[in-house]
């Protein structure tokens, strides 16, 4: 079976995605390593060094999942800071809660569950939003991204880490081919879950440019966007800016 993502009507989008993620959060930082490689760690250490959070800042970890960013985040902002790791989805929360609670790290950290498109947070709140792979699985990316402009300070900055389009010439169909019959196979074999991974590859296809992604950052009204691909445009991340 397929996803067929466009055509399926949104209620569908939103279950579905929920279900990936449950079905994947006990497996998922297992698998982000198989899958990538162990690149992701790459691509996540220059989102920390971009981000370069001060010690009492206030940041967002938006969709961040088991917490890799919080976790980063948590011990630069420090005690007078505030880390809010916030996730649509329960069981990714729980994960990612837990394996912050396991590294020590409890005093600046809080977890709440919310969606993207409708941030539960005071305006002008967060000097720092970060968003890491996430972007990509939310249905209105216009709505989330005013969303996220909303809950920024002016002089606050947004980063997302997301899947794009490569840019190297060549890379294109091996990057087909690995996207379409390797992480599927992988994602049977670790996980016992081709489909959630066949999801994961089809989203990567259907998530808007480098360019694309800068035009709807600046419609959201951020600033001086801009974008760093990484890994030939596999990955690229993008920065804007609240005024
Ligand atoms: N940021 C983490 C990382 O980089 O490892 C997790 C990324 S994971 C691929 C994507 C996360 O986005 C999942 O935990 C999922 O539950 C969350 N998500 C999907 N749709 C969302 C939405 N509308 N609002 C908030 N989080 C969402």
């Amino acid at each position: 079976t397929h996803f067929g993502f466009s055509k399926v009507p949104r209620e569908e989008k939103v279950r579905r995605v929920g279900e990936v993620f449950h079905s994947v959060a006990g497996k998922y930082d297992v698998m982000n390593d198989l899958m990538s490689l162990g690149i992701h760690r790459l691509w996540k250490r220059y989102t920390i060094e971009m981000a370069a959070v001060r010690s009492g800042q206030r940041v967002l970890d938006l969709a961040g999942g088991t917490g890799d960013l919080a976790s980063r985040f948590s011990r630069l902002a420090g005690p007078k800071g505030e880390v809010v790791l916030c996730d649509i989805n329960a069981s990714m929360l729980n994960a990612g809660r837990d394996r912050l609670a396991d590294e020590g790290l409890v005093e600046n950290l809080r977890y709440v569950q919310g969606n993207a498109e409708r941030l539960p947070f005071p305006d002008a709140h967060f000097d720092l939003i970060t968003i890491a792979f996430g972007l990509r699985n939310v249905t209105d990316k216009d709505a989330a991204l005013a969303s996220m402009y909303r809950v920024l300070k002016p002089g606050g900055k947004l980063l997302v880490l997301e899947f794009s389009h490569p840019v190297v010439p060549g890379l294109g169909p091996f990057y087909d081919l690995y996207s379409f019959k390797a992480l599927p196979l992988m994602g049977r074999l670790v996980a016992n879950d081709a489909e959630s991974y066949r999801y994961l590859a089809e989203s990567i296809r259907m998530h808007p440019d480098q360019d694309t992604l800068r035009g709807m950052m600046e419609s959201a009204g951020f600033e001086h966007c801009d974008y760093f691909n990484l890994t030939g445009g596999i990955v690229a991340l993008h920065r804007g800016y609240r005024f």
